[in-house]
Order: structure tokens, then C-alpha cells, then sequence
């Protein structure tokens, strides 16, 4: 088939389920047809559609991020992932729904409205890169890219049934991408199989000499070790992960998938990471800082939105802010904030901070002992839309096994691993060391 067909077959598609599903922001139909006619088919992404989170910027597009702050702003550049892309043959489809600024679990915080889980639509497709998973899932998109502060990339994966793939810190460049909390935040594949998420890493990783954080480390083939057997490969399964509060059948699909890692002749061993249980506290008072810091930019000055009818810059800051944040965008700036000001910088910041090298820590003992960790992704299924929007706890915990990844720096996926009786997608999360990719995805092929 020619690329035409296939950016006209998912527009067939997107038109018929997306009305449901609100995966997608916008559309550039036209766009996307006019590349896929001049598409070579001899680059890596040749003609290839791919769903863009809307908190990437993509030169002479909108870049919402979800929120109306954002209303009217046209990006000025191609962050580099975009340049990279398209170098490599790919077509740019659309732009997906998230949670606001990517502060979220379920794709519910967005200004534009919720997205569906496209395999029962009364329930979230996880966050905050919600759409992309949802539009791979529901076959809207052949991939996604997503973006992974706590999570964000892996558990929607889980809930909707996709590969997800969340990088080493600093394997990706952020440069272009809206920033979050920018000590954590990645950018990274959603897609349909292993050896997709793999190729399209590739595509998009290396050194950036814009952005600093992003590591000089030499990207290898990520496609190289897939298919490579695992036997006598140690996979380390962490204790404090398998206690109260998870789902009987989501650990049942954990164990049965490390029973057939242990089938095609891996050695499970048990390991502990005993500060697992503060890195959600560590997790909201770092993000939550930095996106209060970050944040700070959109002053109806320089970006999108500004309030009207102001008598001086302070009510102008004050009103664009008001009226263009939304609630869970508000209270992590004000919990950011709070962490940062003098007299508590000590008591939560620096002690969140000094808590996060131990999560580090842990993980960097663990791996003496096993190649990579084995954990459920999520809890529990994609939950109901609206069961947790009223209690932002419950909503934090989505991401209690996604989070420790993010605040140590290293690269995880998440893949399914089966469903629960009423047909809800399960996902199975496999962590690595930083610049193993190479071995959690030779680990996810292995199970595929
Ligand atoms: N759900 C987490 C949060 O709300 C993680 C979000 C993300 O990874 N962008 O912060």
C-alpha cells in the first residue's frame, strides 16, 4: 500500500471512532496527504503516520498542551524529535489530548475535554499521554509520541492495551518539548508492537547540542538484541511492589508473565527497594517545584493567552493565570511553590531531593544483582472517568510503580501482558539500568 492510502484509511478511521474517543486535538488532514504523496520509501519512517502529544512544538503549529493558556500559540520552531522525524521519512498526523501540561493520570485535566479508553468507554485511557495511547490503540495512528514525567508514558500504555516506552534520562532531547518538571521529563515511543517502540527510539534519540541534559552517550541499534534469547538473564522482581492495595488480577498476569520468563529460561530473582514506598512523596514535591518554577513563563506576555480589560501588569499576570491554568495545573503550582520558599526548603524540598538518591540507590544495588526489574505497570485497570478526579491522592497513586523510574534517571516499558475478565488490558513494566534500552526491549520481544 502507498503511504496515501494509509494516512486515508486512518483519517476514515479517525473520523468514525474519534467523535467517541477524542483522542486527537486537531487534524492536518491535508497536511498529511500532501506528505504522504512525496514520501520516500526508502527512509527508516518512510511514509509512516505518526500522533504527536500536544506538548511537542511542531513549527507553524498550535501547541495547546492542553490548556487554555496556551490558546493561540503558534510554535516558532520544530523541537527535535519533530527535525528528527521528519528526517527520517515520517508523517506528521495530528496532535493528541493529554492531562494539562502533563500533570495527570488519566487525560481528564484537559481544557478540551476528556478522552475515552478505547476498550470500554466509560473509562479513562490513563495519562497524561492519554490520546496517544488511546489513538494507537483504536488504530487512529500507526505510533505515537508520548512524554514520561512519573509515568506518563507507560501506564496509559498499560490501560489501553500499547507498547510504551519511557527512555533514560537525557537519551532523548527535551529541546522543544514544553517543559514539566525538566529533571524528569522524556520523551518517548507509543505503539502498536516491541520492535515498533524500538525503531522509532532510534529515530529520535542521541545527542542534541541544544539541549544540555541530553546525553553524548552513542545511541545503538535499539532493534539489535530483539529476538536474541534471555535464557540465563537474571530479572529481578521487587517485593515491595506486590503488597496492598493491587489488583488480584493485575498481580495474577504479573506472575504468570514472570513464570514464563522463568519458561524461556530466566533466573527470577527477588530483590528489595526499600525506599519504594517514599518515592510518591519524593515525586510530588520535585515535580511540583520545578513545574512552579517552569511554569512561571506563561505570563500572558510571551506565550498564547493574555486576560483582557487589565489595568497593570500585575492584575494582567494575575487574571491570565487564573482564567488560563486549570484546577490540578493550579495546585501544583502553589504546592511548588510552597516547597521552594524559605523556611521550607529544607523540611521538602532538599529532603525530597536527598530522598530521591536513595531511590537511586536502591536501584543502582539491585542491579548488581539482576539485568532488569519485572513489575506491574499499574496497580490496578483503567478506572472509571470520574472515580478519581475528586480525590487527587487516589489519582497520584496510578503511578506508585511508574514513578521511581523517572526520579532515578532510568528507562522502562511497559507491554501488555494480558486481560482481566471484563476485557480491561493489563501491562507489565520492565526497568532497566540507564542506557540499557537494548535489554528491556530484548526482554519485551522475549515475552511478545
Ligand atoms: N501522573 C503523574 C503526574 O501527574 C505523571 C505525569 C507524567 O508522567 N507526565 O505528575
Amino acid at each position: 500500500v502507498h503511504p496515501t492510502e494509509v494516512v486515508e484509511s486512518l483519517l476514515d478511521r479517525i473520523s468514525s471512532v474519534d467523535p467517541k474517543l477524542k483522542a486527537y486535538n486537531y487534524l492536518h488532514p491535508e497536511r498529511a496527504l500532501e506528505s504522504a504523496k512525496k514520501a520516500d520509501l526508502s527512509l527508516p519512517l518512510g511514509g509512516v503516520p505518526i500522533a504527536i502529544k500536544d506538548v511537542i512544538n511542531v513549527r507553524g503549529e498550535p501547541c495547546t498542551c492542553s490548556s487554555r493558556i496556551l490558546e493561540g500559540y503558534i510554535a516558532p520552531y520544530d523541537a527535535t524529535v519533530i527535525e528528527r522525524l521528519r528526517a527520517a521519512g515520517a508523517i506528521l498526523l495530528g496532535r493528541t489530548n493529554m492531562d494539562e501540561f502533563a500533570m495527570g493520570s488519566s487525560t481528564e485535566n484537559s481544557a478540551w475535554g476528556v478522552t475515552r479508553n478505547p476498550w470500554d468507554l466509560s473509562r479513562v485511557p490513563g495519562g497524561s499521554s492519554g490520546g496517544s495511547a488511546a489513538a494507537v490503540a483504536a488504530h487512529e495512528a500507526i505510533a505515537a509520541l508520548g512524554t514520561d514525567t512519573g509515568g506518563s508514558i507507560r501506564q496509559p500504555a498499560a490501560f489501553c492495551g500499547c507498547v510504551g516506552l519511557k527512555p533514560t534520562y537525557g537519551r532523548v532531547s527535551r529541546y522543544g518539548l514544553t517543559a514539566f518538571a525538566s529533571s524528569l521529563d522524556q520523551i518517548g515511543p507509543l505503539t502498536k508492537s516491541i520492535a515498533d517502540a524500538a525503531l522509532l527510539l532510534e529515530m529520535i534519540a542521541g545527542q542534541d547540542p541544544r539541549d544540555n541534559t541530553c546525553a553524548p552517550e552513542h545511541a545503538p541499534s535499539f532493534s539489535k538484541k530483539l529476538g536474541e534469547e534471555i535464557r540465563g538473564m537474571t530479572l529481578g522482581v521487587p517485593k515491595e511492589y506486590f503488597v496492598s492495595g493491587i489488583d488480584p488480577e493485575v498481580e495474577a498476569a504479573t506472575r504468570k508473565a514472570i513464570s514464563h520468563f522463568e519458561e524461556l529460561g530466566a533466573i527470577i530473582r527477588e530483590i528489595s527497594l526499600p525506599h519504594t514506598s517514599y518515592s510518591i512523596a519524593s515525586y510530588y514535591l520535585v515535580a511540583t517545584a520545578e513545574a512552579s518554577a517552569n511554569l512561571a513563563r506563561f505570563d500572558g506576555m510571551r506565550y498564547g493567552r493574555r486576560a483582557s480589560g487589565c489595568d497593570d501588569l500585575l492584575e494582567t499576570y494575575g487574571r491570565t493565570r487564573d482564567e488560563g491554568f486549570g484546577r490540578e495545573v493550579k495546585r501544583r503550582i502553589l504546592l511548588g511553590t510552597y516547597a521552594l520558599s524559605s523556611g521550607y526548603y529544607d523540611a521538602y524540598y532538599l529532603r525530597a531531593q536527598k530522598v530521591r538518591v536513595r531511590i537511586r540507590e536502591d536501584f543502582l544495588a539491585a542491579f548488581r544483582d539482576c539485568q532488569a526489574i519485572v513489575t506491574p505497570t499499574s496497580p490496578t485497570p483503567a478506572f472509571c472517568l470520574g472515580e478519581r478526579t475528586e480525590d487527587p491522592l487516589q489519582m497520584y497513586l496510578a503511578d506508585i510503580f511508574t514513578i521511581a523510574v523517572n526520579l532515578a534517571g532510568l528507562c522502562a516499558l511497559s507491554l501488555p501482558c494480558g486481560f482481566t475478565r471484563s476485557g480491561l488490558p493489563i501491562g507489565l513494566q520492565i526497568i532497566g539500568p540507564m542506557w540499557k534500552e537494548e535489554t528491556i526491549l530484548q526482554v519485551g520481544y522475549a515475552y511478545e
